[in-house]
């Protein structure tokens, strides 16, 4: 169980509170084009309206490296915002995000108003945790509440400095939640519990297989990853992705899945084109047989079959990384058979962010998970066993 102070065990009428939330959501031309993480971090914002806070908002987007880039302002995340609460949520539009514009609109803010400050990352001491932007930050509060989840496996200012300098510090809903859900799925699982590993490398996700294989009961490695199994098994890969020099560790964990007595699965056939496009001429074969100049983009049909029969008796799965190149349509198939079974799965579902949660979204089967994770990385963090900074810095209860 979670430790830390939540929400709901702060006091914070007439308070000014501070929330680090994740906003770092995709801009078109000024244009947000999703935005499930300003959905996301509505409950702890009304919660806090309601009781009474004065409440400023704060995120980073992209990555400007310390410089101040337009296009990366937090503007238009600001009208959203004001379009979703049914409110003004004021955008303090100051360079240096703690400025004149900041300071005079929490001056003159009344209880349950709300204000956004700009981009944490046009500050450059953001990143590096440096303590005097860690400080103007908390000078415009007197609590901080942390609800940004995808940002919480960063040690930076406004995650971890900031909660040096205020009175009080908790997690917000969205964290809460985010930590229940993949703590419970790690640390208490119902079983069988299965992960799902897919992605292009082997070698982001080396600590979480590893970690998993400790808790699991049946691992699946598909996608790029897998040929680097494959190849360990003395397959042949052709012009598959492949880490050469992690196919000693690749060796390893199939050693220790089989010592753990983890049902350990990986593709049995493929999907292999020529050329990396859409519409290039494809072929199904053995995964361990791919030819020359060919390469693997997706699972194939019976790996599709393997899978799903696999995880059908499951109780609680985890999913991080597509089966295939799923940004091709042709090549979606090992990813959208993956979401469907999950869709179908009586227990508990948890989507490790990034593609496999566009994967799910766009397949519409989002409202059949039990939780899609907002942070790819934070979560992959938390599977390996990792503490998260950003949590870690907050009060215990
Ligand atoms: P990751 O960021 O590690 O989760 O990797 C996601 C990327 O892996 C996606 O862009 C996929 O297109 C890519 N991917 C998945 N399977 C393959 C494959 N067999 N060959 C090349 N890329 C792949």
């Amino acid at each position: 169980m979670l430790n830390k102070k939540t929400v709901d065990d702060l006091n914070v009428k007439g308070k000014r509170v501070l929330v680090r939330c994740d906003f770092n959501v995709p801009v078109k031309d000024g244009v947000i084009t999703d935005d499930n993480r300003i959905t996301a971090s509505l409950p702890t914002i009304r919660k806090l309206m309601n009781d009474g806070a004065k409440v400023i908002l704060c995120s980073h987007m992209g990555k400007p490296k310390g410089e101040v880039k337009p296009e990366l302002s937090l503007a238009p995340v600001a009208e959203r915002l004001s379009e979703k609460l049914g409110v003004e949520v004021k955008f303090a539009k100051d360079d240096n995000v703690v400025g004149e514009n900041a300071k005079a609109a929490v001056e003159a803010m009344k209880d349950g108003d709300v204000i956004l400050l700009e981009n944490t990352r046009f500050r450059k001491e953001e990143t590096k945790n440096e303590d005097n932007f860690s400080k103007e930050l908390a000078s415009l509060a007197d609590i901080y509440v942390d609800d940004a989840f995808g940002s919480s496996h960063r040690a930076h200012c406004s995650t971890v400095g900031v909660t040096k300098y205020v009175a009080e510090s908790a997690v917000g809903y969205l964290m809460e939640k985010e930590i229940e859900y993949l703590g419970n799925a790690v640390e208490n699982p119902v079983r069988p519990f299965a992960a799902i590993l897919g992605g292009a490398k082997v070698s982001d996700k080396i600590n979480v297989i590893n970690n998993l294989l400790e808790k699991v009961d049946i691992l699946i490695i598909g996608g790029g990853m897998a040929y680097t199994f494959i190849k360990a098994l003395g397959g042949t890969v052709g012009n598959s992705l492949l880490e050469e020099d992690k196919v000693e560790y690749a060796k390893e964990m199939i050693f220790k899945a089989s010592q753990k007595g983890v049902k350990f699965l990986l593709p049995i056939d493929t999907v292999i084109v020529k050329e990396f496009k859409n519409d290039a001429l494809s072929d199904i074969v053995p995964t361990g047989l791919i030819p020359d100049g060919w390469m693997g983009v997706d699972i194939g049909p019976e790996t599709r079959s393997l899978f799903t029969e696999a995880l059908k008796d499951a109780k609680t799965v985890v999913w991080n990384g597509p089966m295939g190149v799923f940004e091709f349509p042709n090549f979606a198939k090992g990813t959208e058979a993956i979401a469907e079974a999950l869709a179908h799965i009586d227990g508990t579902t948890i989507i490790g962010g990034g593609d496999s949660a566009a994967a799910v979204n766009q397949l519409g089967y989002g409202d059949r998970m039990s939780h899609i994770s907002t942070g790819g990385g934070a979560s992959l963090e938390f599977l390996e066993g990792k503490e998260l900074p950003g949590v870690a810095a907050v009060q215990d209860k």
